[in-house]
């Protein structure tokens, strides 16, 4: 007896393997990465006694489609209507949403790219490439 349940258990722990297993690369085959906006959010409340909130996320893509998405609750707090980023659906869910363009990046020159005052050509750091011309941080607005 003890013997049959162990390899019924096997048995059950090969299917989830085997199903686990397919269902990774074939979630990853199926998933788009691509440059999206956040351009819009909204909350959806349901129900009378026992309400349910409902999340989502309405990103506008590089063809100017819109695609909204259901989210999850911390992941609609962490989005921000103009956030730039890759967003990535798997199945034709949300599935992670990569901000590329920090708010705060336009005042680190070691990361953000910018274009030389002097000669226009575009680099990434403090000095230009091309010129030597130091980046000068624009003034704030
Ligand atoms: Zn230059």
């Amino acid at each position: 007896m003890i013997f049959f349940i162990a390899i019924l258990i096997f048995v059950i722990c090969k299917a989830v393997i085997k199903y686990s297993g397919e269902a990774a690369p074939g979630a990853r085959s199926g998933a788009n990465e691509a440059n999206a906006v956040v351009c819009a959010k909204r909350m959806d409340i349901s129900g009378g006694e026992r309400t349910s909130v409902h999340y989502y996320v309405t990103f506008e893509m590089e063809d100017a489609s819109r695609l909204e998405l259901p989210v999850k609750g911390f992941e609609y707090g962490r989005l921000a209507e103009g956030d730039r980023g890759v967003l990535r659906v798997a199945g034709g869910r949300f599935a992670g949403f990569v901000r590329n363009e920090s708010r705060f990046s336009a005042a680190d020159p070691d990361k953000a790219a910018h274009r030389c005052p002097a000669c226009g050509a575009p680099f990434v750091g403090r000095v230009c490439e091309y010129c030597d011309t130091p980046w000068a941080e624009p003034a704030a607005k």
